[in-house]
């Protein structure tokens, strides 16, 4: 198996490699439209060799968006009514969105354990992203998330090598 890479590694590592991403996509944005099937399987592969609690960056560094749907479902899980869970945890960004009020997230543990794992928002969930359907659309995206995400990084060095 090979060596998880680290997250802390990642800005300089990605950097280095970001304009042959970006060449990769030039090229072949139109091939890239037919291999869902190929970066999902990467993305699986990736994932399950991939130890998400020694790395939790995400949790530490992005504000995941956070839905009316999410409130409830963490509402529950807290005992708390919705309206004190905002109030408590939750902000509006520039971009009008409902995020955590600070970073890292509230609910991250010393021990890289998410407190509220089963009733996590819904991004939280979805992220890094690169298993979903149509993946050309979030390439540049995943571009940007790589230097967040050891995952996404790996998926990008094989998908374009
Ligand atoms: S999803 Fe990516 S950034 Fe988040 S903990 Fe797992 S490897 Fe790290
Ligand atoms: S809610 Fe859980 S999964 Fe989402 S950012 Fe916080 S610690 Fe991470």
């Amino acid at each position: 198996m090979s060596k998880q890479i680290d997250h802390k590694q990642l800005s300089t590592l990605a950097l280095k490699v970001e304009p042959e991403w970006k060449k990769f996509f030039a090229k072949n944005k139109k091939k890239l439209e037919g291999m869902d099937v190929f970066v999902h399987e990467l993305h699986d592969e990736i994932s399950e060799k991939t130890d998400c609690l020694q790395c939790a960056n995400c949790c530490r560094t992005l504000g995941p968006r956070i839905t009316d749907k999410d409130v409830e479902r963490m509402a529950k899980a807290l005992r708390l009514k919705p309206v004190d869970v905002i109030k408590k945890y939750l902000r509006i960004d520039e971009d009008g969105d409902m995020v955590f009020q600070s970073m890292p997230c509230p609910f991250l543990g010393d021990d890289n354990y998410c407190a509220i794992y089963e009733n996590r928002p819904k991004a939280c969930r979805e992220y890094p992203h690169t298993d979903r359907k149509r993946f050309y659309q979030i390439y540049n995206l995943s571009i940007k998330n790589a230097y967040t995400c050891p995952i996404v990084y790996e998926v990008l060095e094989r998908l374009t090598k």
